[in-house]
């Protein structure tokens, strides 16, 4: 394999605003901790109400997992319709759909409110059957869907996939034309100048340290330790997702980090582009070890996957590259000989309902458990949770359901058992 840049592409297209200087202010009405969708969508929510917000972020802005991401803006949950029904109940489960979709809309209405030049565009989204069986089971989920839920999708049989993808790998596909696509880190680019033009300040190389209950006066909140100073608020929202740190130990202990990787070749000539996406879909396999992939607005080919399992680090990006890489060539052999010009990695966030949650948890705010659809649902859960905060008795589906921690044993935050989560997993796309 050629030599590529261990870099995230997207970071190319973009400059990040800066972030505000100086020390922390004293006081404020909330913090918020994280400058990613979660965090930026909320602060956005809250300056327009006039409440005045400080997000505080560790790193630099849109440094986690939002500005890394596939893009890819997509209805329904990572847990199926018909999983959701018999965990939850029908009404719940449709409460819960209805809200991945609600979140769409809410990232196309932000990005049209507030001018972000992102290519969002409602472009679809495409699953594709890895084996036969798997091709099976669509046209039940397809009605099911259509039925219960009455959201319309079409199974696009194996004769009829090649003008949706070039690749003869798979036995046929389900279409989305609902989901959408984006440049993750343009769009958060936009939603930070757009919580920045709406009065919050964003501080960046502002770790919090550590969160006290105290009192100011007749005042109850939150003293806020962080690397830029202390400050006083009344409200705290946790938006750190798959970075959250022990600082806020109890969500840490019911998140699971998960590292997933993603390539990008060099530019493709338009006629390449086209033979291996012909209508620029959002698409993803059918396996448990699933890949998913998309043409970048330039005509590169993205393609990711959770290649190694764990967390980000320039040995596993290495590893993760070489495996994705041999993957994309399975899928597509017309890019044997193109060469990947970026590698990189994220960590996603999986609660272990694999659903994501909202609520309160030590007096705390917090969104987060976006098990890999989070461009669309954290802009959701920051953007409700702000108006939670502010007054709003508003139900919010995901967070009035049981939020589990890891069923047997004691887990401190680091996933001793992902090695084994891992290979699970291989062997159930092996057997199933
Ligand atoms: C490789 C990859 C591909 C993905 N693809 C897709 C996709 O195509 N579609 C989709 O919908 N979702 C996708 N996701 C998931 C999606 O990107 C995330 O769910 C979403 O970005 C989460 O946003 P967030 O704001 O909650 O967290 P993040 O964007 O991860 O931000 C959390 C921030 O919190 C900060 N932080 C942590 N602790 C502290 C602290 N103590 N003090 C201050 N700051 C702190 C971190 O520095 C970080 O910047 C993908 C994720 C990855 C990693």
């Amino acid at each position: 394999m050629m030599p590529f840049e261990q870099s995230n592409y997207w970071l190319t297209t973009t400059a990040m605003p800066a972030g505000t200087p100086g020390e922390v202010p004293a006081s404020a009405d909330v913090a918020v901790i994280g400058a990613g969708f979660t965090g930026l969508a909320a602060a956005r929510a809250l300056g327009k109400r006039g409440a005045r917000v400080v997000v505080l972020e560790s790193n630099t802005i849109g440094w986690g997992a939002s500005s890394r991401n596939g893009g890819m803006v997509l209805t329904g949950l990572k847990l199926s319709p018909k999983t959701l029904a018999e965990r939850y109940g029908l009404d719940m489960a449709r409460q819960m759909y209805a809200g991945s979709l609600s979140a769409i809309d809410l990232v196309e209405q932000i990005v049209r409110e507030e001018s972000i030049d992102c290519d969002f565009s409602r472009c679809g989204h495409l699953e594709v059957a890895s084996k036969q069986s798997h091709f099976d089971s669509y046209a039940r989920a397809v009605e099911f869907l259509a039925s219960e839920f009455r959201h319309q999708r079409k199974i696009i049989p194996r004769h009829a996939l090649k003008e949706e993808i070039g690749s003869s790998l798979y036995f046929g596909g389900i279409l989305d034309e609902t989901s959408a696509g984006a440049n993750p880190a343009r769009y958060l680019a936009g939603l930070a100048r757009a919580a920045l033009g709406r009065g919050a300040v964003i501080y960046e190389n502002a770790a919090v340290r550590q969160i006290e209950r105290t009192t100011r006066g007749t005042d109850r909140g939150f003293a806020v330790h962080t690397d830029r100073g202390s400050l006083f608020v009344r409200d705290v929202l946790v938006g750190t997702s798959g970075y959250t740190k022990a600082v806020t130990q109890d969500l840490q202990k019911k998140v699971i980090p998960i590292g997933s990787f993603i390539i990008t070749t060099e530019r493709l000539p338009d006629s390449v582009a086209h033979e291996l996406s012909p209508r620029n879909r959002m698409i993803f396999d059918s396996k448990h070890f699933l890949h998913y992939y998309r043409l970048t607005p330039d005509n590169r080919m993205l393609f990711g996957g959770r290649a190694a399992f764990f967390p980000e680090t320039k040995h596993t990006i290495a590893s993760s590259a070489r495996i994705l890489g041999r993957a994309m060539v399975e899928v597509f052999p017309q890019l044997r000989n193109t060469p990947i010009a970026y590698a990189w990695g994220g960590t996603l966030d999986f609660c272990f309902d694999t659903m994501p949650h909202a609520g309160v948890i030590d007096g705390l705010h917090f969104a987060l458990g976006y098990a890999g659809h989070g461009v669309a649902m954290a802009t959701y859960l920051g953007s409700k949770m702000a108006e939670r905060i502010l007054g709003s008795r508003e139900e919010i589906p995901y967070a009035s359901i049981p939020f589990p921690g890891m069923p047997l044993g004691r887990y401190n935050g680091r996933p001793w058992f992902l090695a084994f989560a891992g290979a699970y997993y291989k062997v159930l796309d092996w057997i199933s």
